[in-house]
């Protein structure tokens, strides 16, 4: 293995970057070429990419987003533009690929490695932290921080004006972004996709709250669970309360990366250099119980990545 590239696919998620400056870094360390791919596999496609060198990656490990831009393509889910990025393999001479993104762009990885027997390792980038095989995904830590930080400023107003907010977060299908921040966040309900919930519930423990001097209520809404819009206008019809819709959106991706993302970042984009010099191939590397680990992509792909229940029980019972 003499060059390898790196790209970055789907949503961006914070600490792309450090896992990227890892790579890069990792990879000179060893004594590898690496090529920067642009706009994920529209930029493979594309032959939009070249050299990176160890300044190529200065200054970003705090930074959020991709300096490699990230895109979604439809091409790279055809035969024919997978054959197309095939060329600009051959053409740039890489040996391995290094693929940050989520579990869509774990499949275009595995197939094109199935195709064209490139070897690929994959890296978890995406806040959803939906991805089986390893206990947290980079991005995620950092959109719980955001959206907490989020809570925290609503808290205040919820508290001065007592009025009950209803928050939703991003999470595509999972619930990990809500379960964690409402925890955090101390969040009085939180509402999330893998656990079936009704709104008249959610309304009568407002009330036993308000009996017993509760000033605010923050009920924390997962995307893939409900609207928001949705949710408030039920607990406005039930309880008559004044309660007031944030849809927290994108500020939740961005922003400089937490030490935990970057730590992460840095360990699993190394581990994903070594496994490539090993010979490795169609694998994701992950964290798990502190450990960083392989997992073959037949593992990970189409396998759920189950919410921690003990955490759900726990914040019900810390937010009665
Ligand atoms: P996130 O979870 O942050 O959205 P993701 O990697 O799951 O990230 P997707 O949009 O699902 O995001 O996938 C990114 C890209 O991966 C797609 O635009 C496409 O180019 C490629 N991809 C996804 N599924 C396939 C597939 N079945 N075959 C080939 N390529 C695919």
């Amino acid at each position: 293995m003499q060059r390898i590239g790196v790209l970055t696919s789907g949503g961006d998620a914070s600490g792309m970057n450090s896992c990227i400056r890892a790579v890069v870094r990792k990879a000179i360390y060893h004594g590898l070429e690496v090529i920067g791919i642009r706009r994920g596999y529209s930029g493979f496609i594309d032959a939009d990419m070249g050299p990176m060198n160890l300044s190529s990656v200065a200054d970003i490990i705090g930074r959020g987003g991709t300096i490699l831009h990230t895109a979604r393509s439809e091409r790279f889910m055809t035969r024919e533009g997978r054959a197309m990025a095939m060329e600009n393999v051959e053409r740039f001479g890489i040996q391995g690929l290094v693929v940050i993104g989520g579990d869509g762009s774990f499949t275009g990885a595995s197939i094109f490695y199935q195709e064209h027997g490139i070897p690929v390792i994959c890296v978890p980038g995406t806040i959803d932290n939906d991805i089986a095989g390893t206990d947290y995904t980079i991005g995620f830590d950092t959109a719980v921080n955001n959206v907490v930080d989020a809570i925290n400023k609503i808290r205040d107003t919820a508290t001065s004006h007592e009025r009950t907010f209803v928050i939703e977060v991003m999470g595509r299908n999972s619930g990990n972004i809500a379960l964690a921040a409402g925890l955090a966040g101390g969040a009085e309900s939180i509402l999330i996709p893998e656990i079936p919930f009704n709104v008249e519930d959610i309304c009568k423990k407002l009330l036993n709250g308000i009996k017993r001097g509760k000033l605010h209520s923050v009920i924390l809404v997962a995307e893939g669970a409900a609207s928001g819009l949705e949710i408030g206008k039920k607990i406005k019809e039930l309880t008559g309360f004044d309660t007031k819709v944030t849809i927290l959106g994108h500020l939740q991706r961005g922003g400089s990366p937490t030490a935990f993302d970057r730590i992460l970042a840095a360990r699993l984009g190394a581990k994903a250099v070594e496994l490539l010099m090993a010979g490795e191939t169609n694998k994701m590397v992950g964290i798990r119980a502190g450990e960083i680990v392989a997992t073959d992509l037949t593992e990970v792909l189409g396998k759920p990545s189950p919410i921690n229940k003990e955490m759900y029980d726990l914040a019900r019972i810390l937010s009665i």
